[in-house]
């Protein structure tokens, strides 16, 4: 691990921190691209999946702030609907703004705040293990041990760290909820984690087109501990 803690590694913009360009990012697919600086750990990974018969795959890796923002908008407007732990639709009628933000940052990630943003995180899932005519979910029971990605979990358990994956929302901690498909790049993201403070945040709001803005400014700094730091350590920061 200790070789893995100590590489060489670009410090990312502020416009690549906050998802507002792509200049850090290698395409695998059109639609499907990661952090250049993770490439060698993603294939190598990969590879070792697979001679152990999981087709390791991704489906999701670098979002924009952008595509974020839409997303966001769309659930803070009503057009999508906001779920709660449970799996069902928040009724928002009587939310504050307040109570509407909190309720949309258990699933989805504030814009410009996002680990999507840059190219580190990634959802992962197994290609070949996914039942035939089925469409993936992204839910917690398909990675449990009854779950079609049961052998992923387990191999993803056992091997990831020594490529340098962890996984960052491995438990519900009062902010985000669980998710097991989610894996994050420690050598960078935990670096780049530092490089995301709550002025640059402010600053990057500010400028979005963004629902609820005034209430997400104002309550910044609670969101930045509830939602954007309140994860799974990793050694980099445990060490500093
Ligand atoms: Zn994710």
């Amino acid at each position: 691990m200790s070789e893995i803690n100590q590489l060489n590694y670009r410090e990312l913009s502020e416009q690549q921190l906050t998802g507002q360009c792509n200049e850090h990012i290698h395409y695998l697919t059109e639609t499907v691209g990661i952090n250049i600086d993770m490439l060698q750990a993603w294939i190598d990974m990969e590879e070792a999946a697979n001679k152990e018969g999981i087709s390791l795959a991704i489906a999701s890796g670098f979002r924009s702030a952008q595509r974020q923002l839409s997303l966001w908008n769309a659930k803070f407007c009503g057009k999508n609907n906001i779920k709660n732990l449970a799996g069902e639709n928040v009724d928002t009628l009587n939310l504050s703004e307040q109570e509407k933000i909190t309720a949309i940052l258990l699933y989805s990630a504030l814009p410009g705040a996002s680990r999507h943003h840059w190219g580190t995180d990634i959802d992962v899932y197994a290609a070949n293990l996914l039942p035939e005519s089925t469409k993936l979910q992204l839910e917690p029971w398909e990675y449990a041990s009854d779950g079609p990605f049961a052998s992923l979990t387990s191999w993803l358990r056992e091997h990831s760290k020594s490529f340098g994956f962890y996984f960052p929302y491995d438990k519900y901690r009062n902010g985000i909820a669980i998710e097991p498909w989610h894996l994050s790049y420690m050598p960078l993201a935990a670096n780049y984690q530092q490089q995301l403070n709550v002025i640059l945040l402010q600053q990057t709001i500010e400028q979005f087109d963004i629902l609820g803005k005034n209430t997400i400014i104002e309550y910044l700094p609670v969101i930045y501990q509830k939602f954007i730091t309140n994860i799974a350590n990793n050694s980099i920061t445990n060490n500093k």
